[in-house]
This record gives structure tokens, C-alpha cells and sequence, in this order.
């Protein structure tokens, strides 16, 4: 008989999972259970067509329907598995009753934190997430004339920043000194903020969030600087793992609430793996888990559980976390921490950092970048770097990923090789400088 496999989650790793599996054993019955109407749909694009720099929302979609049929991966939409019992090898799945599997891939996403405040039963809360939810809610945004969105979160820095850009009047409340404070250096967002500024955001730092006011829908967010009115409010709160299923079937679950899964995204119940945003995974410098990665790990994640779960031998390394976005005019991004959770977590570190630039600085378009890099005092290995500018980020941070994965030193990067040429790179590159700037300070 043909392997049972079931996939509960339709995201990035419940995806990838299901495809992996049947890559692994083409034979193997693969059956996904989702909650929305849809899967193979791009979140990461929807605050971009908020903010109309994406046309449509059918751009987001990568795959059709009819392609996971003839993939032969049985999806079920709109289908909540209610609950999982290992005993039995079996999950309730609501309206269909009982199913049985062989292995199961638990990747249940993430929910957004609940913002503990009264008033989160009012209407016109939006929680940014399904697609159907989000066509629906750009239909409401042509008649908004004021928001507030509520944490200075990856997302929230995207939703300020499409609201923004499509000329809403825009708040951002966070009780943190600045934007994106437990991964960003203050530095690295002062650029970002000047340019919210320039858009007309109104920013609200060291503000807290006391209540949602309104009779059946919000009218004003109360804080403690004072009543913000909003016809909205984005509630972009962190991510939470979605583990309510594997906790409720005795999986063991970690420190961030995630559920803990070895190399092989493998959980502590035989034949049971899990991925994505619902799994906590080791940080490669510190060793501490962490939970509520992007949507690459995601997707990553779930191709290593899928293909274990059909009978595959495969690895998921320790995260290094390169990121990047873009917040107000500027891209941002780096890899691992930065100096204040560098502070924060007591990891000793010296710094360096340099202010370059993007291209050759007669090319037209040539854009400001300011590189910094961290790295431990003894072998000044890097250990993490942040970055903010106009272009040139994500290969920066791709690349500086790899380089704290591998051990490689400050020296190694002060005098490594480059590309130059006008429309690409310029003759001095700014991971270089800031290498040499943070020798020099040893010297001193
Ligand atoms: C607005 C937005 C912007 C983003 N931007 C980026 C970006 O720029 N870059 C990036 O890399 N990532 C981005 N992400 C990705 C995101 O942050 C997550 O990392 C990613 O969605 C995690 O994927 P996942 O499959 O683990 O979980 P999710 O996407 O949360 O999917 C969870 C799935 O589980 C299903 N589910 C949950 N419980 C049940 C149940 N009981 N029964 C049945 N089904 C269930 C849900 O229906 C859903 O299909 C963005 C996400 C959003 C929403």
C-alpha cells in the first residue's frame, strides 16, 4: 500500500512539503488541509499592492489549482483539522471526520500576537494575511482616510509604508524607541524614519496601545500619548507560532512556543514533522532557538520535512537569518543581530561600519549604503551585520550570511576582491570599508 502522507498547512512550508514528498515517492498519497481558499499565493506581494506598486492581487498567484490535482497532491481548501491523535495515527478533520495517516507534516503558519488591549472584537481591525481577506480590504483602503498601524514590526514597516505611499494618513504606535527595535539598529532606521516623515507618517514611538475605541467599529486607537483617530487599524503584531494542534497532541513544544523539531524538521512523535512558522529552529551563532523566520525558511523547511516524511535523508542546517525589505525610501537588511540584540543577549562584539556607495558616483542613479559589520573580539570572526540603503541589499545580506555561516574573519573581508564597474558597483566596496574601519579601531 502507498504511503499516507498528510500535510496540515497550506502556506510556504505546507507547500513545499507536499511537493517534496511526492518528488521523493511519486507513489506516496499526499493529502494538504488549509484553512483558506487558496495556496501557491505570494503574501510577501499583498502590502505591495496596498500600496500600488503591484497592479493586482492575481499577480501573486504562482501556481494554479489544477496543477496540484495533476501533481496528484489532494488539497483540501477551507478545511480545518481540528485535531491530531498519535495513538490512533489519525487527525479529525471538521466535516470529513477521521482520516488516517503514516506521517504527518504539522506546519500551521503563524497567528499574529493578540494585542492584549480591549476593543479586539470592534470592526475594522485588519489582521494582514489570507488574500481573499486582503482583495477584499484593498477595496476598503480606496475609502480610508486615516489608519493606524499597530507595532513597528517587518510588517508594519511595510504597511506604513504602502498606506504611505497610497496617500492615506498613516500612524505608526509602538511602545519601542524606534522602528523594528529588537532587530534593527537605530542607525540603520534613521534614514527609514526621516523618509516616513517625508511621506507624511506619523510616528509614535515609546507609545503604548491601550485600547481600540469605537461602538461597532474602531474610530480611534487610545494610547498613552493621547486618542488617535483611524478608520482602520493594521494589527501587525509579532508573529506567534500556530501550535495549538501539536501541543493539544502532546508534541513537545519549545521556549518561543514553537514546536521543537531536530535536523530532519523532524518533532518528538515518530513520524510526525513540522515547519515553517509553527517550528522553532536553532540560531546559528548563538545556539538559541528562534521562531518566525520569512517565508524562505519557510518554504526551505518544509521541502527537508516533506521529503523526510516520504523516506528521504535530509538536513536542515542552522539558521544565520539574512533579511532585508524595503521601509519608506530605503532598503534595509543584514544578517544574524545587530549591536543592540548583540547587547541585549550579552554576546560580546567589536563593530565597524562605513558609508559607501551603490554604484560608481558619476553613474546616474547612484545610491547611498551604509554597511555594519559585527564580529567576536577573539578571532574577529563575523558574527552579524546590518545595513540600510538604496539598493544592493539583499545580495549584501546573502552574501555576509554566508560568510558568518563560514567563519569568515574581519582581515578576510578587508581585503577581499570586488567587482567594479559604474552601472553596478563601486571601486571601494562599503563591506570592505567597514572591515578596515573596525581593524583600525583595534589599533587605536
Ligand atoms: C503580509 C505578509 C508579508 C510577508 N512578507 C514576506 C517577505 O517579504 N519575505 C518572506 O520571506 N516572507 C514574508 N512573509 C511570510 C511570512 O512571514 C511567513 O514566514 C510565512 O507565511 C510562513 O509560512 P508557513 O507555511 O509556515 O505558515 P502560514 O503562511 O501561516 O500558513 C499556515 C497554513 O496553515 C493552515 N492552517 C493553520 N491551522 C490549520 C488547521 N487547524 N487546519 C487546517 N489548516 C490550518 C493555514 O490555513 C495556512 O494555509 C509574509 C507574510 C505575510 C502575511
Amino acid at each position: 500500500m502507498s504511503k499516507r502522507i498528510v500535510v496540515i498547512g497550506g502556506g510556504a512550508a505546507g507547500i513545499g512539503a507536499a511537493g517534496a514528498a511526492k518528488q521523493v515517492d511519486s507513489a506516496a498519497s499526499v493529502t494538504v488541509y488549509t484553512e483558506f481558499e487558496d495556496v501557491a499565493y505570494s503574501p510577501c506581494g499583498i502590502p505591495y499592492v496596498h500600496g500600488k506598486e503591484i497592479p493586482s492581487f492575481e499577480q501573486l498567484f504562482l501556481e494554479t489549482k489544477e496543477a496540484y490535482v495533476e501533481a496528484g497532491i489532494d488539497i483540501h481548501y477551507e478545511t480545518r483539522v481540528q485535531a491530531v491523535d498519535l495513538k490512533r495515527r489519525e487527525i479529525t478533520v471538521e466535516g470529513e471526520g477521521t482520516v488516517e495517516f503514516d506521517r504527518l507534516v504539522i506546519a500551521t503558519g503563524f497567528t499574529y500576537a493578540d494585542p492584549g488591549i480591549p476593543g479586539t472584537h470592534l470592526e475594522g481591525l485588519y489582521y494582514v494575511k489570507n488574500i481573499r481577506r486582503a482583495m477584499e480590504w484593498d477595496r476598503v483602503l480606496d475609502k480610508v482616510r486615516s489608519a493606524v498601524v499597530l507595532e513597528a514590526s517587518p510588517l508594519g514597516l511595510e504597511m506604513t509604508t504602502a498606506l504611505g505611499h497610497r496617500g492615506i494618513e498613516t500612524h505608526l504606535v509602538d511602545p519601542r524607541p524606534w522602528a523594528l527595535a529588537e532587530v534593527a539598529d537605530p542607525d540603520i532606521m534613521q534614514p527609514v524614519q526621516e523618509s516616513w516623515t517625508e511621506m507624511g507618517v506619523q510616528m509614535h514611538f515609546n507609545t503604548r496601545a491601550e485600547a481600540l475605541l469605537g461602538t461597532d467599529h474602531v474610530s480611534a486607537v487610545k494610547t498613552s500619548d493621547g486618542d488617535i483617530p483611524a478608520d482602520i487599524v493594521v494589527i501587525c503584531t509579532h508573529k506567534q507560532a500556530e501550535a495549538e494542534l501539536a501541543e493539544g497532541a502532546g508534541i513537545r513544544i519549545g521556549s518561543t512556543g514553537g514546536v521543537i523539531v531536530d535536523e530532519r524538521m523532524a518533532t518528538s512523535a515518530e513520524g510526525v514533522f513540522a515547519a515553517g512558522d509553527c517550528a522553532e529552529l536553532p540560531h546559528g551563532v548563538t545556539r538559541v532557538p528562534i521562531q518566525g523566520l520569512s517565508g524562505s525558511h519557510a518554504y526551505a523547511q518544509g521541502k527537508v520535512a516533506g521529503a523526510n516524511a516520504a523516506g528521504g535523508g535530509r538536513v536542515y542546517q542552522p539558521v544565520y537569518v539574512p533579511w532585508g525589505m524595503v521601509a519608506g525610501r530605503w532598503m534595509i537588511g543584514g544578517v544574524s543581530f545587530g549591536e543592540t540584540l548583540a547587547t541585549a543577549l550579552g554576546i560580546p562584539f567589536i563593530v565597524g561600519a562605513a558609508n559607501g556607495i551603490t554604484r560608481a558616483r558619476y553613474y546616474p542613479d547612484v545610491k547611498k549604503i551604509r554597511v555594519k559589520l559585527l564580529a567576536e573580539p577573539k578571532h574577529h570572526r563575523l558574527i552579524g551585520a546590518q545595513m540600510v540603503g538604496g539598493e544592493g541589499i539583499k545580495e549584501r545580506a546573502d552574501f555576509l550570511a554566508v560568510a558568518v555561516k563560514t567563519g569568515i574573519t574581519l582581515a578576510d573581508l578587508a581585503w577581499m576582491e570586488n567587482v567594479y564597474s559604474p552601472p553596478m558597483g563601486a571601486l571601494s566596496e562599503p563591506i570592505a570599508a567597514a572591515a578596515q574601519n573596525a581593524l583600525a579601531q583595534l589599533k587605536d
